[in-house]
């Protein structure tokens, strides 16, 4: 990457103090929204600098999560492809499977910090939900998860998991009885009850501070991946890769190499069925400038400015925008966004269960599928990492079924 690029992508590196990476982000919010959100911002400005607060983050790393994570030398799938060392940063490793308990945890403890009883959020798919469940439980708060009916029945085991953790979930019967009306409805229970209640985002998405502070929860991930590939390999990788939906987990295993000009850095887009049509969520390929939950960003959406329907075979990554910080970080030139689609993401499910023994994500298999093909173009002497955000055991029934085991 040239120098003048670099230096033109550092702007965008921080948010100023509007919320805004270049063009992006932000917080433009209805009035009933504006005091709530701004006591976390002011909360989480406290907190980041607070050596009390990042210790007991940092506690809870390592002994609830387990963390520091596994960087694992995938031998096996390196010999098959025939290129590069692919290594995997294994978030699925981390106690409840994900990438999402660090930024939950984070979440959790600023609630408790600012005197809330309870924490609210929206669900799609529910992964979201269980991990906040689970750090609330812990930290012993309560917790509410809104979500669509239609999301209520799909996704049975996690309501389960969300209501064994001692979470109430509430189903939405509006509209269309999903994801957009779960968030609307959360967003209203939260702004009639704030005193009591802290709002918690699933990825680097929503108003400012939203995007900053996940990803600062999450930037462990890319912290230890850095120092792990210096110890074993004397060296910073060639190249890193994650999947994007929202963003949560890239932003996590970038952060920490932005910097590093020699680290070329890929975000794997969902293709879903294919860019033509609207079978993907490929909001980097296919989006265009508009606003969504609270932010400036890309957005996949209709001409009347509506989201857009989106569709990936990872539950996980199906949503119609992006955190705004990636799309800043595209305009600057210092990550690649590209694509995977669902074929290819379920190939390389298989082929890792296979060669190595470890079943991914659906989510997490695009990013390996995408490392593989960046692996076979690279020399033997050249390093990857690819993120593994999460572990693949809820995804056996459904993969199972389009193998037709
Ligand atoms: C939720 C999820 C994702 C997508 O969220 P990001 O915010 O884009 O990281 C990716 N992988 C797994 C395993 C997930 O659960």
């Amino acid at each position: 990457m040239a120098d003048n690029n670099t230096q033109a992508a550092e702007s965008v590196f921080r948010a100023d103090t509007n919320g805004y990476f270049g063009a992006y982000g932000g917080a433009e919010l209805p009035p009933h929204l504006v005091a709530p959100i701004a006591e976390v911002r002011e909360a989480y400005a406290k907190a980041v600098n607070d050596p009390e607060f990042q210790a007991e983050f940092h506690d809870l790393m390592a002994k609830y999560v387990g963390r520091p994570s596994l960087l694992y030398y995938a031998e096996n799938l390196t010999k098959k492809m025939g290129g590069a060392k692919i290594y995997l940063k294994r978030e699925d490793l981390n106690h409840s499977g994900a990438h999402k308990i660090n930024h939950c945890l984070g979440e959790v403890l600023l609630a408790k910090r600012l005197g809330k009883k309870k924490v609210i959020a929206e669900t799609g798919a529910g992964q979201h939900g269980v991990a906040l469940a689970t750090a609330a439980a812990l930290l012993g708060l309560e917790c509410e998860i809104h979500m669509g009916e239609i999301d209520v029945e799909k996704q049975h085991p996690n309501v389960i998991r969300m209501q064994l953790l001692g979470a109430k979930v509430v189903p939405v019967s509006a509209g269309g009885r999903s994801l957009k009306e779960a968030v609307d409805s959360a967003f209203d229970t939260y702004a009639a009850d704030y005193q009591d209640t802290m709002f918690c985002i699933g990825s680097v998405v929503g108003p400012d501070p939203y995007p900053s502070m996940v990803r600062d929860f999450q930037s462990v991930v890319g912290k230890e991946a850095r120092q792990q590939i210096q110890e074993v390999e004397g060296r910073l990788p060639d190249a890193i890769v994650a999947c994007v939906g929202g963003g949560s987990n890239a932003m996590g295993l970038f952060d920490a190499f932005l910097g590093d000009a020699e680290v070329d850095i890929y975000g794997v887009e969902p293709g879903g069925e294919g860019l033509s049509g609207n079978r993907h969520a490929a909001t980097m390929a296919k989006g265009s400038a508009g606003f969504i939950h609270g932010m400036n960003t890309l957005v996949l959406q209709e001409e009347d400015g509506s989201p857009s329907p989106v569709h990936s075979i990872a539950s996980g990554l199906d949503y119609p925008g992006v955190g705004p910080q990636h799309a800043a970080l595209r305009d600057a030139g210092r990550v690649n966004y590209v694509t995977c689609d669902d074929r290819e993401a379920l190939e390389a499910f298989s082929e890792l269960s296979r060669t190595e023994g470890i079943i991914p994500a659906l989510e997490s298999s695009h990013a390996v599928a995408y490392a593989c093909k960046l692996a076979k173009e690279m020399g033997p002497d050249q390093i990857v990492i690819a993120n593994l955000s999460g572990r693949g055991d809820k995804d056996v029934d459904y993969v199972a079924e389009r193998l037709g085991l």
